[in-house]
């Protein structure tokens, strides 16, 4: 009889697990309370319509030999080889048996606890997300053009700030400022002389993780580009209008987008296996799992929510697809590997608008059109279907020849 995995997640680690693991041996089931793989990369280009929100996702039922539940895992309980389910929708509680568990579910974003933000401001980590914060964006222009606003007004619904100077906050303020002088100046001509657009990072620099030459690069592109970036700003609070900032100054904004990080979901903070201090799950070389001293020889954990014990793997998709395949390889050839997982970084790239990018790679530090040229046909290259690279392709030319669709619906 084949064994049961039950892999929970439907990110980029579980993706390349599923579609590397054996279903001849195994019985592969699902559980995510996504029904599609989100191709994050390029969902900061989603939330002002440089690509559409379906071009960069793929359900997970178009794979074949699976079967897929659409819930919340809510509990695990390692020692019966069970875990419980519960369906978000109609709130439909389940338990499933296991022979096998890969524990894949990523990370949230995350706000350290400081108030109001949760309620206030956006954050960019699902397609739920990017659509809220489009729709915000183009409400923003709407009001700041009604008649009867005041000069202030108009200013605040018109500014926009994104807190977080990492990757994703970096490439959310540029594709805004790309929206603002490609769209918003034929579509809303009076308004774009209010645009402000401000970067808030509590550390020294913006995208900290990129080599310091290429950080200073965007920094000073930025600026000539007008966009604020604050550094050792941590923000204190936020409230329905006002961001108030550690320094004891405060800022009406009409968007804020928050991006400022990754914490553990809930279930990995108390499912009692044992955790690194950034709360991720701890496992040995082969993503095996463990509670006290015992290694759990059938969980395993992979991709952000996974730490290997004394040996760092960075928080990006093309790590936690390495550990996927890595996994399934060591599943497939019946709990064997000739070496313990080992992860080569091929580098980073970063999108930093006006047809600009960051190209961080161990052999070739580049900046600018060629490396936006780099960035796009990286990740044209990295779509999972032949689907989304059709649609992304149709997106970038229509973006281009026709400008941003700004219809809220
Ligand atoms: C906006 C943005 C841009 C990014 N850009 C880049 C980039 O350019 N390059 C790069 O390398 N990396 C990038 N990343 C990081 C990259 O997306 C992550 O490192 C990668 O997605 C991690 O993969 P994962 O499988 O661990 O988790 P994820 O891909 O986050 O998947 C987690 C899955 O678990 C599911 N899940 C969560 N909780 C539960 C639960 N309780 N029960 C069941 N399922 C659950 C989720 O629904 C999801 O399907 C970006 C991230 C974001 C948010």
């Amino acid at each position: 009889m084949k064994k049961k995995i039950v892999i929970i997640g439907t990110g980029f680690s579980a993706l390349s697990f599923i579609k590397k693991i054996n279903k001849k041996i195994f019985d592969v089931t699902v559980v995510s309370p996504r029904n599609h793989f989100l191709f994050t990369p390029l969902l900061p280009s989603t939330t002002v319509g440089t690509i559409e929100f379906r071009s960069i996702i793929e359900p997970v039922r178009n794979i074949s030999g699976i079967t897929f539940h659409q819930s919340y895992c809510t509990g695990i309980d390692a020692t019966n080889s069970k875990i419980e389910c519960e369906d978000s929708d109609t709130g439909k509680k389940y338990a499933l048996d296991f022979d096998i568990l890969v524990i894949a579910v990523g990370e949230v974003t995350n706000t350290y606890g400081i108030k109001g933000v949760n309620e206030n401001a956006l954050f960019l980590k699902e397609l739920s997300d990017a659509r809220k914060i489009r729709t915000k964006v183009v409400d923003c222009f709407e009001n700041a053009s009604l008649p009867g606003i005041s000069y202030q007004e108009r200013k605040d619904f018109l500014r926009f700030a994104v807190c977080g100077g990492g990757p994703t906050g970096v490439e959310f303020a540029a594709e805004l400022h790309d929206f603002i002088e490609e769209d918003v100046k034929r579509k809303y001509r009076d308004l774009a002389a209010y645009v402000e657009i401000i970067l808030i990072e509590a550390g020294n620099s913006i995208l900290a993780s990129f080599d310091r030459k290429l950080s200073e690069y965007t920094t000073k592109i930025f600026k000539r580009q007008n966009i604020v970036i604050k550094t050792n700003s941590p923000v204190k609070e936020v409230d329905e209008k006002l961001i108030y900032l550690d320094n004891g100054t405060s800022f009406n904004y009409g968007l804020l987008v928050w991006a400022a990080g990754n914490a553990s979901t809930n279930l990995v903070r108390n499912v009692g296996f044992n955790l690194d201090r950034r709360g991720k799950i701890l496992t040995d070389p082969y993503f095996r799992v463990r509670s006290g001293d015992k290694v759990n020889e059938n969980v395993f954990a992979i991709g952000d929510c996974a730490a290997i014990e004394g040996y760092e793997i960075p928080a990006t998709a093309q790590a936690a697809q390495k550990t996927g395949v890595f996994l399934a390889g060591y599943l497939n050839r019946n709990f064997y590997s000739e070496r313990p997982f080992n992860f080569k970084n091929l580098g980073m790239l970063a999108y930093i608008g006006k047809r600009k990018a960051l190209a961080d790679l161990p052999q070739y530090k580049g900046t600018g059109f060629g490396a936006f040229l780099f960035w796009r046909s990286a990740y044209l290259t990295r779509l999972v279907s032949f689907k989304n690279k059709v649609l992304v392709i149709f997106d970038w030319i229509k973006t281009f020849v026709s400008g941003r669709d700004v219809s809220n619906f």
